[in-house]
């Protein structure tokens, strides 16, 4: 099980490996990724009030924001797990509002969850190969990038194991290999440190770098661990009741006194 939605913020990182990929502050060109007016109630509970976000070619974005304030909410629209209420998404200049989830994988966006959605009963290898689309029997070339990805994750001793025989640090690595199988345009995590130790998250962060140099994928990253998002991000986006408070360099976000007002109120 993962720990509850604690904040961990900082120690703040000295100099942000992630900024500076905009030294202007602000990306250039069409962005890869689009949100606009995003809109989402359940009943009473405005969860996404007009929520903008674009995320540009081998970008890396954190969302953060105290909880509740809708950063699940809009990663489930981004990728069509809930339909938007109002607003428009565009992917690669595709309208892809009213897609189904299925189609927008197929376009290349792929995502983590929260709280982990593997199939315990299957081998590492299996559940990457779900990712995959290979289906029982991956081809050459698809067993091949297979062997690479779970090299890549640390787990080429453990790639016939079944995930519910893993430790929980493990199991969160499987379930970004498995959205990173289908070699994702756009990857949005959900949490991705949640639960992990110290050890652990360092070893994260590695993989994720790994991933941004090598994949060339535009990646949206939620986490609770500042520092980890501070150092992973070109930008950051702060959400705060549903309402994109912030958009900015890593190294700004935290001497906004509007930020650090909805930490302290949350
Ligand atoms: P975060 O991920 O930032 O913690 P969420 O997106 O999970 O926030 O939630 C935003 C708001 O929407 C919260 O008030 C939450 O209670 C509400 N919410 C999220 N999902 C649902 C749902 N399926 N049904 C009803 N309310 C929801
Ligand atoms: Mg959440």
């Amino acid at each position: 099980m993962p720990p509850a939605d604690n904040v961990r913020i900082g120690p703040t990182p000295s100099a942000p490996t992630g900024a500076g990929h905009w030294p202007s502050g602000t990306p250039t060109g069409t962005p890869r990724l689009t949100i606009r007016g995003a809109v989402k109630r359940f009943g009473a509970v405005a969860a996404l009030t007009g929520v903008d976000l674009d995320l540009h070619a081998s970008e890396v974005v954190g969302l953060i924001g105290p909880n509740g304030s809708g950063k699940t909410t809009l990663v489930n629209c981004l990728s069509g797990v809930l339909s938007l209420d109002a607003g428009e998404i565009v992917l690669d200049g595709e309208t892809i509002t009213g897609h189904s989830r299925v189609r927008r994988a197929k376009r290349g966006l792929s995502r983590t969850f929260q709280n982990l959605q593997l199939f315990g009963a299957l081998t590492v290898r299996e559940n990457l190969a779900v990712g995959l689309n290979a289906g029982s029997r991956p081809n050459a070339q698809q067993t091949a990038a297979l062997d690479e990805l779970i090299a890549r994750l640390g787990l080429g001793r453990l790639s016939r194991t079944a995930v519910s025989k893993l430790p929980y640090g493990h199991q969160r690595r499987v379930e970004i290999g498995r959205a990173l199988a289908s070699r994702p345009n756009v990857l949005l995590l959900d949490e991705p440190a949640a639960g992990l130790n110290d050890a652990e998250t360092a070893e994260l962060l590695a993989l994720l770098l790994s991933v941004r140099k090598d994949f060339a994928c535009s990646m949206l990253v939620i986490d609770h661990d500042m520092a980890l998002v501070l150092k992973i991000s070109d930008r950051v986006t702060v959400l705060d009741e549903g309402t994109v408070i912030f958009v900015g360099a890593p190294d700004q976000v935290f001497q906004q006194h509007n930020v650090v007002e909805a930490y302290l109120g949350a």
